[in-house]
């Protein structure tokens, strides 16, 4: 048997495999050029082509192009008037950004665990823990695979809730046909480097409804009441008005460069994705240490992580070990995500504990993210298989 790297034994390959490197074309590279040489390198007339091709993607009316996904999950509370006193109930298997902005509202985030297996936030569980302070539910379409959206939208309807859908894997994610993001009342994009789509930093938010995203483009630009390229272009000067004491939140035309021709590409991406997906689900359904992804229901998958799960009973090693006995063998790989509510500021603030949430717990244990994107060509696909095969042939029970 083949040592391990780790162990003094020859790596799988020669050349490190970054978990997820994003890659940018000519195409963006000579759209930024122009920018730059524009004199417009703010927010303009390529954030507003950005935002209606981005509109025109998901079917929806309207989008408003931010800074980060962040910003746009913060602005969403914002403009539902979600303030101190309010419960907003949220998955603890995502990102810290999800529910640190249900903080920055001075709302409570309220915890539900999640289905063991989509991972996503788990519709009954999100029934017992309304209250009468609940006021909306933001569920995470965690990997790219959609969450059970008639069921959530259904409870939302039945008990007056907004649903903020936080789309950061799910750019092209549908559930029954109908796209992520534009089910609930909000849906807000990130294209942040190791997304589906990338400007570097930024984000996007959607919505069918016209008076909320009115108030979102005031409140994202210091609250005034006129988009600052409007007052400024051949139109002629026009005053502006503080009628909000807003946010900084806008995209620029710099970002918006990349944006447009990332998003030209997006679904074409999906096909490799999706290929590079099935592979892995074929080489690793056999391989009784880990637990492949399970999908379940009518949905589209964005393959944003192709994550597994470890069953450490069956090996010598915890998913920390696993990472680096990887990493020795040239493969890069991530954690998506650590149980939000066992982190220190959530036991300390707000009283979650170990425990409370057993299947978050262990999928937060035990979860790798293999490198997915549809840069990896066929050789780093197999050495990713290939290296998953033996740090568990050398550490299997
Ligand atoms: C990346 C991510 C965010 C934050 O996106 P930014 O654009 O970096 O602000 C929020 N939620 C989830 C689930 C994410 O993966």
């Amino acid at each position: 048997m083949e040592g391990l790297a780790i162990n003094g034994g020859k790596p799988i390959r020669d050349d490190f495999l970054v978990f997820s490197a994003p890659k940018i074309y000519d195409a963006e590279i000579n759209e930024l050029i122009q920018t730059l040489k524009s004199g417009w390198i703010g927010t303009g007339p390529k954030v507003k082509r950005f935002e209606e091709e981005f509109a025109s993607y998901k079917g929806v009316n309207h989008a408003l192009a931010l800074n980060s996904c962040t910003a746009g999950l913060s602005l969403g509370l914002s403009i539902l008037n979600i303030g101190p006193g309010d419960e907003v109930i949220t998955t603890p298997m995502t990102f810290a950004a999800t529910a640190n902005v249900i903080v920055h509202q001075g709302a409570k985030p309220v915890f539900v665990d999640i289905e063991e297996d989509t991972h996503n936030i788990d519709p009954e569980k999100i029934k017992a823990a309304i209250t009468e302070k609940t006021k909306a539910i933001m569920p995470v379409h965690i990997a790219g695979h959609s969450c059970q959206m008639d069921h959530i939208m259904e409870i939302a309807n039945n008990h007056n809730l907004f649903v903020i859908e936080d789309c950061a894997h799910a750019v092209e994610t549908e559930f029954k046909g109908k796209k992520a993001g534009v089910i609930g009342d909000l849906g807000v994009f990130s294209f942040y480097p190791n997304k589906n789509m990338t400007t570097g930093e930024g984000g996007m938010l959607i919505t069918n409804n016209e008076d909320l995203i009115d108030k979102a483009r005031i409140q994202s630009l210091h609250g005034m009441d006129k988009d600052a390229w409007k007052r400024f272009s051949a139109s002629g000067f026009k005053p502006y008005d503080i009628v909000y004491p807003g946010y900084k939140y806008n995209m620029t035309d710099i970002q918006a460069s990349l944006g447009l021709h990332q998003l030209k590409r997006v679904e074409n991406n999906l096909l490799i994705r999706d290929k590079i997906y099935k592979q892995f689900n074929q080489a690793f359904s056999n391989i009784e240490e880990i637990e492949i992804p399970q999908e379940k229901g009518e949905i589209r998958h964005a393959r944003h992580l192709y994550r597994i799960l470890i069953k450490p009973e069956k090996l010598n090693c915890n998913r920390n070990e696993f990472i680096q006995i990887l990493q020795k063998e040239n493969i890069g790989s991530g954690i998506h995500y650590p149980a939000l509510h066992t982190s220190i500021y959530y036991k300390k603030q707000f009283n979650y504990q170990e425990g409370m949430f057993p299947i978050t717990e262990k999928v937060g244990e035990n979860t790798i993210s293999l490198p997915l994107s549809p840069y990896m060509n066929e050789k780093d696909v197999n050495d990713t298989i290939i290296a998953v095969e033996k740090v568990i042939r050398n550490l299997r029970k």
